[in-house]
């Protein structure tokens, strides 16, 4: 289920005619991007929506940063944070903050290897499968003891 409110949607009718199914306002038959009373502060967060999307693309190619969604992305934020933070002046803070960045920097570094790890594993497994049957329905390995003082 979406909704917890029940059965009451937006009035609105897409042009294809399909309904909104937007919850409503309050004491209202529409949705915030629908109801005609807010028609200006609609238009108002989908301009400022856009400056915003504009402006992390500008950010993001200016850093060369694509985000926090994989180790690299993280190893990215970390270097911008070391250079901006050995561009200040010396201090125990500038110190303390050097230290705490190079502690997350070796996490990344080490999850990052990890990864890799569990990559080349996992193209071994599919490269080379289990041949029938797992390898606990095979005959056990007696070893073959010759018991001393036994001829
Ligand atoms: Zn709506």
């Amino acid at each position: 289920m979406l909704r917890s409110t029940g059965s009451r949607t937006c009035s609105f009718r897409k042009s294809n005619n399909d309904p909104c199914r937007a919850t409503p306002m309050r004491d209202g038959r529409f949705c915030f991007w629908h109801d005609p009373d807010h028609v200006q502060d609609a238009a108002e967060a989908r301009r400022l929506g856009g400056l915003r999307r504009r402006r992390e693309k500008t950010i993001e190619g200016a850093y060369e940063f694509k985000g926090l969604g994989s180790v690299e992305g993280i190893s990215r934020i970390l270097e911008i944070a070391v250079y901006d933070t050995l561009g200040l002046e010396n201090s125990i803070a500038r110190s303390r903050a050097l230290a705490y960045l190079a502690q997350t920097a070796l996490r990344a570094l080490e999850v990052g290897e990890l990864e890799e790890r569990l990559a080349l594993l996992q193209a071994s497994i599919d490269s080379n499968p289990e041949p029938a049957g797992s390898v606990f329905d095979r005959p056990a390995y007696v070893p073959d003891y010759e018991m001393i003082g036994d001829n």
